[in-house]
């Protein structure tokens, strides 16, 4: 016999809904994407319908049709109709008694929800810039793959709330900067854009794809390098991408104003810029 309690309800394993066997649930055995519209059309799909595939290779779930995956994404965007949406998606291995292994027949579980963004709260963060905290990368050694399992991200997330802060900035045990709890980061030094390579230790952000782009439209130098957090102090500006939210100045970290306490020059070029190349990308 086998049972299982639902809150305060006990009822038989076979009446047990199958979501609550989800492997995403119990081992966080899944990957996950986040896109975004603009004005009815999706930005940058495909490139998020790659990094998807690449998360799914990268554990093993190999039974997808990712052909199929685009159609339901863009009927459900279509049914919505919602103009400005965050689309999140996710498939988990699938559902089964929790172990560890999981059984020969498991059957990848799709998942996906569509709300409409809230652009004018965004734009209002945008303008007046972010305040972030430090805190300790916690993660695995795989964070190129956009994997369910966000507890360490979490953790940091809500240890920069606790601090009125909007975001956390990681740093690994070496005082490196690695990237935000949920966000590319970038700081600028002597007129020059540094951000941290990338590796299996930070999210291949589809975003910093665009920020690069347009840093070299209007003519900022970038380098690729590992900066601490006691140097990040330093910087004369310093930003998160994200695809939700796209380029947002930071002015304070930790306790250290950044600039002159406002957006900076170059970010505000970068944002413009963004938004000046967006539709390109938009389908
Ligand atoms: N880094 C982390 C850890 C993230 O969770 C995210 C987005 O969720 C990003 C970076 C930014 O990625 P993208 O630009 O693809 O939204």
């Amino acid at each position: 016999m086998k049972l299982a309690m639902i809150e305060d309800e006990v009822i038989s394993y076979e009446q047990l809904p199958a979501s609550y066997c989800d492997r995403g649930l119990y081992f966080g055995d899944g990957v996950y994407e986040v896109i975004r519209s603009y004005d009815g059309q999706l930005f940058a799909f495909e490139e998020h319908m790659q990094r998807f595939g690449q998360s799914l290779a990268a554990i093993g779930i190999n039974n997808v049709d990712l052909a199929d995956i685009r159609k339901r994404i863009r009927s459900a965007f279509e049914k919505s109709g919602i103009a400005n949406a965050k689309i999140y998606w996710h498939i988990t291995r699938g559902h089964g008694p929790r172990d560890h292994v999981g059984g020969p027949d498991l059957k990848p579980c799709f998942f996906m929800t569509i709300t409409e963004l809230n652009d004018n709260a965004a734009a209002q963060v945008k303008a007046r810039g972010m305040k972030v905290s430090t805190f300790p990368d916690w993660r695995w050694r795989r964070c190129d793959i956009k994997s369910l399992n966000l507890l360490a991200n979490v953790l940091a997330a809500r240890d920069a709330n606790s601090k009125s802060c909007d975001e956390a900035i990681l740093y690994n045990e070496q005082g490196y900067v690695t990237e935000g709890s949920s966000s590319a980061f970038f700081a600028i030094f002597d007129n020059k854009l540094q951000t941290t390579p990338l590796s299996e230790n930070i999210l291949p952000s589809i975003t910093r794809i665009f920020v690069l782009e347009c840093a070299k439209a209007i003519g900022l130098e970038l380098v690729q390098k590992p900066y601490t957090i006691q140097e990040a102090r330093g910087a004369s500006e310093m930003f998160i991408a994200v695809t939700t939210r796209d380029i947002v100045g930071v002015v304070q970290f930790d306790d250290a104003i950044i600039g002159d306490g406002k957006v900076g020059s170059w970010t505000g070029k970068l944002a413009q810029q963004f938004k000046a190349n967006r539709s390109k990308y938009c389908s």
